[in-house]
C-alpha cells in the first residue's frame, strides 16, 4: 500500500517526501543529543560530591635509576627527592578513616628507590587498613628482599613498566635500565607469588610509541598468561610538557580520575593531576592544611566540577594537556 503510494507521487513530490523524512531525523538526532546533555547534566549534578578523595596518591621519592624518553623526572627541580618523614605521616593521619580505597605511595619517582618504602608500607597499613596500596614499578630494584616487602605489606597490586618486546626497543624508551635484569625480576616476583596465599593483582603497562608500537602483538603474546592484566597505553605526553609528544589517541584515556583522587608532591603541594608533574596549578599546601580542607576548598571544588563537565580552560596543566591531546 506504502509502496504504491510512493509509485503513484511524481517527482517533485518524492523529492519533498525524502526532504521531510531527512528533516526528521535531523531533527530526532538533535533531540536525542540534548536530551544525552541533559542526562549528563541532571546525572552530574545529582551524584553527592565526595567529601574526601576516594585515592591518594603520594610521591614519596624523585629518585630513579632510569631515565625514560618520555618522563620529565629529570627535569623536575625544586622540590625534595624524597618527601620529608613528618609530611608522609602527615598526609597518611589525614587520610585515617575517611574511606580512601586506594593509597599509591608514587607519583614522578621509582617507588623502590625510596629509602623510606618499608616504613612507608608499614604505616600505611597501619593506619590505613581499609585502603588498596598500589606499586608501580619498573622492577629494575626488585629482587628477593624487596619482593618480601612489598608481600609483607599485602600490596594489593603491582604495576610493572616495561615498554619493549626486544632488548634493544625497551632500552631504547626506559634508558639505563637493564632488560634481561628487570624480566628476571619481574618473574621472580611472580615465581615468590605461587607460594603466596594472598592474592596480589599484577599488571604490565606498556607505554606506546612510534617506536615500539610494532612490537605490541610480541609484547601481549609475552605477557598475557603471565600476569592479570596487560595494558597498553598510548604516550600521554604528560600534559604537553613531557619528552615526548603525546601519542595516536591518548586523548581517547581521558581525565585520570582527577574528580576521585588527588595527588600530593614531594613538598607537599597539592596537585588535581599526576600530569602537573611540575605543580604549574598547586590547590593546597598539606604542611599547612588538612588534605580535607584542601579537597573541599572553594577551587579545588570548582576545578573538579569543571572537569566532570568537561570544561578544561581552568588549569594550566588541562590546557596544555588538551591541546596536546587533540
Ligand atoms: S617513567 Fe618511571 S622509571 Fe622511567 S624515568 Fe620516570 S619515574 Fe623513572
Ligand atoms: S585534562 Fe587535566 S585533569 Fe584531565 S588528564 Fe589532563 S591534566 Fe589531568
Amino acid at each position: 500500500m506504502y509502496l504504491k503510494q510512493i509509485v503513484a507521487f511524481d517527482n517533485s513530490s518524492l523529492s519533498q517526501l525524502l526532504l521531510h523524512t531527512l528533516a526528521i531525523l535531523s531533527i530526532r538526532a538533535v533531540l536525542r543529543a540534548q536530551i544525552k546533555r541533559r542526562i549528563m547534566s541532571v546525572r552530574l549534578d545529582v551524584m553527592p560530591p565526595l567529601s574526601f578523595p576516594r585515592s591518594v596518591l603520594v610521591e614519596t621519592t624523585l629518585r630513579c635509576p632510569a631515565d625514560c624518553i618520555f618522563c620529565p623526572n629529570k627535569k623536575i627541580s625544586g622540590r625534595p627527592i624524597d618527601m620529608p618523614w613528618e609530611l608522609f605521616i602527615k598526609i597518611v593521619d589525614d587520610c585515617r578513616g575517611k574511606g580512601v580505597a586506594g593509597f599509591h605511595p608514587f607519583i614522578n619517582g621509582e617507588p623502590l628507590a625510596s629509602p623510606c618504602l618499608e616504613d612507608a608500607l608499614a604505616y600505611i597499613s597501619r593506619t590505613l587498613p581499609e585502603a588498596a596500596i598500589h606499586i608501580y614499578t619498573n622492577g629494575y630494584l626488585l629482587d628477593d628482599s624487596t619482593t618480601e616487602m612489598l608481600l609483607r605489606y599485602n600490596v594489593c597490586e603491582v604495576h610493572f613498566s616495561i615498554d619493549g618486546f626486544s632488548k634493544q626497543v625497551y632500552e631504547q624508551h626506559r634508558r639505563g635500565l637493564i632488560y634481561e635484569r628487570v624480566i628476571a625480576n619481574v618473574k621472580g616476583f611472580l615465581a615468590h607469588l605461587e607460594n603466596h596465599t594472598v592474592k596480589v593483582g599484577t599488571r604490565v603497562v606498556f607505554t606506546m610509541t612510534p617506536d615500539n608500537e610494532g612490537e605490541v602483538p610480541a609484547f601481549r603474546q609475552f605477557w598475557e598468561g603471565l600476569v592479570d592484566t596487560v595494558d597498553i597505553l598510548p604516550c600521554d605526553g604528560r600534559g604537553g610538557e613531557g619528552r615526548l609528544p603525546a601519542f595516536k589517541d591518548a586523548q581517547k584515556l581521558g581525565c585520570f580520575q582527577a574528580t576521585e583522587s588527588t595527588y600530593i608532591l614531594s613538598d607537599g603541594s597539592v596537585v588535581a593531576c599526576c600530569k602537573d608533574w611540575a605543580g604549574y596549578t598547586v590547590l593546597g599546601d598539606v604542611n599547612i592544611n588538612s588534605l580535607q580542607s584542601i579537597w573541599n576548598s572553594t577551587e579545588y571544588r570548582s576545578l573538579r566540577d569543571d572537569i566532570s563537565r568537561g570544561i578544561l580552560s581552568s588549569c594550566e596543566v588541562c590546557r596544555r594537556c588538551v591541546s596536546d591531546s587533540l
